[in-house]
């Protein structure tokens, strides 16, 4: 296995890959920039030597035919709608965070300290924080922005794709906010706003090191059956109730679990039941599992950043103990420490009985 350098050699020039990707559509300039990062043994190695070396590395992050075929396909998704939708609100486009967030929020942000972050927070349940952050005038323009964004699909005869794989009967409607235009926004919200609160409070799943997101809106009605017991794609979820007026759709909880343990059962303290709140922001573990009872009557409105770090995906794949945050992992590892330690009292008590016995 090849050790790439972690700083690139700066003054190495690398060999020319040709002019085009190769088969697994890696370009030659990816080739070029990682050369720079190869250890010093082999980078005077000949170009197809250094070339089958970094496509043993490469190899592991190139996405399969299918992936990119669907990865082309929402690209060209996309460029149709920002081609033709007209948003409702351009003050939603902007960078500018006074806009959305309030400024008791953004205050706590700027100062950037544990205690200015904390302070904001109320941690419902261990891992699970409720707090403001936006503006009512900001979830009021986003759902009208939502509503016209639907009303102009209609319209237009434009498909929306479902943001969220459903492993159940539909339930909502839905959109990625990326498909109106808004990454921009929401890509600054995450890296200013989000990652300094993950840094404090998920560090144990690479909470310093979110580096992207998958973000959408999502509308439940009565007719619409629960969201199910489910985990997010992501390492840390924000779930922000927009509105409107609804009743029912409470969130329960039922334990943090790696992917060893997501289907193992729920210890008593594991379950607790929270409010969707209007204007509340709720921020979790995506591996917390999870579920909203039914709307009984009204329109519940949600936003939902699923916040990921490929630092900590690519971490993953050489751990096998996930005791830093999965409730079964801790529930083992305490059981075998109970374990070992009956078995090191139950043998020194052997050997004191050999010792006294004449
Ligand atoms: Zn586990």
């Amino acid at each position: 296995m090849v050790r790439v350098r972690q700083l690139p050699n700066e003054e190495h020039v690398p060999d020319s890959y040709g002019a085009a990707p190769d088969e697994l559509g890696i370009a030659p300039e990816v080739y070029q920039a990682l050369e720079c990062h190869l250890p010093s043994g082999l980078v005077g190695a000949p170009a197809e030597v250094k070339r089958y070396f970094m496509r043993s590395i490469l190899q592991n992050y190139v996405p399969s035919p299918a992936q990119r075929t669907r990865t082309q396909n929402q690209r060209e998704y996309r460029e149709r709608i920002l081609s033709a939708y007209q948003p409702l609100h351009q003050e939603l486009y902007t960078d500018d965070p006074s806009i959305f967030l309030t400024p008791t929020f953004l205050q706590a942000i700027t100062v950037n300290t544990e205690e200015s972050i904390t302070s904001l927070m109320m941690e419902v349940s261990p891992g699970v924080y409720a707090f403001h952050m936006l503006k009512p005038s900001f979830c009021e323009m986003l759902m009208a922005e939502a509503n016209h964004f639907f009303t102009w699909a209609r319209t237009a005869d434009q498909r929306i794709m479902s943001p969220i794989t459903l492993d159940m009967p539909a339930a909502g409607r839905g959109a990625c906010l990326f498909d109106f235009g808004l990454q921009g926004m929401l890509d600054n919200l995450m890296k200013n706003f989000i990652s300094p609160i993950a840094t404090v409070l998920y560090p144990e799943v690479g909470g310093s090191t979110l580096d992207s997101h998958h973000s959408y809106v999502v509308e439940y009605d009565e007719t619409d059956p629960a969201r199910g017991l489910h985990v997010d794609d992501s390492e840390v979820t924000l779930n922000i109730c927009l509105g409107k007026h609804f009743t029912g759709a409470d969130m329960y909880f039922r334990g943090i679990r790696c992917g060893n343990h997501i289907n193992s059962g729920m210890h008593d303290e594991e379950h607790f039941v929270h409010p969707n709140v209007p204007g509340q922001v709720m921020l979790h573990h995506g591996s917390h599992r999870h579920g909203v009872f039914p709307v009984t009557s009204g329109q519940r409105v949600n936003m939902v950043m699923w916040c990921r770090s490929s630092l900590f995906r690519d971490m993953k794949k050489c751990m096998n103990d996930f005791s830093g945050f999965c409730g079964e992992c801790q529930f083992e590892r305490t059981a075998r420490q109970v374990q070992h330690l009956q078995e090191l009292t139950a043998r020194i008590s052997i050997n004191a009985q050999e010792d006294e016995a004449p």
